[in-house]
């Protein structure tokens, strides 16, 4: 855990601040009720319904995430979560996983909440 008592936060630290650095390190993020996305590299998590391009009636309900700050901060709780199926680097990658086969994805993701 980095100390936080020992730094002094400007205001110009703050305005910089991202997702990935916030939860760094102030260990939380309020995007987590995934309610409010205070920045832009918020990871956001939706229910999907996945099919398998080999067994295209083989079917699973789960969870994905687009996760922006994925290899910016690896601790993030966020980002290790086992529920998560697979992490998107971007809106552009989890549309294209929407796509019919070839995209790129070994998964179609056919149904979703968000
Ligand atoms: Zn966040």
């Amino acid at each position: 855990m980095p100390n936080t008592e020992e730094k002094v936060w400007y205001w110009s630290d703050l305005a910089d601040l991202t997702h990935a650095t916030q939860v760094e390190n102030f260990g939380f993020c309020t995007c987590e009720e995934q309610e409010h996305f205070p920045y832009d590299d918020c990871p956001r998590f939706f229910q999907v319904l996945v099919s398998w391009h080999e067994d295209p009636n083989d079917k699973t309900l789960t969870n994905v995430a687009i996760a922006p700050s994925l290899s910016d901060y690896p601790d993030d709780p966020l980002l290790n979560d086992d529920r998560i199926f697979f992490y998107f680097a971007n809106q552009e990658e989890y549309d294209q996983a929407k796509r019919p086969n070839p995209n790129g994805f070994e998964f179609r993701i056919e149904e979703t909440n968000g």
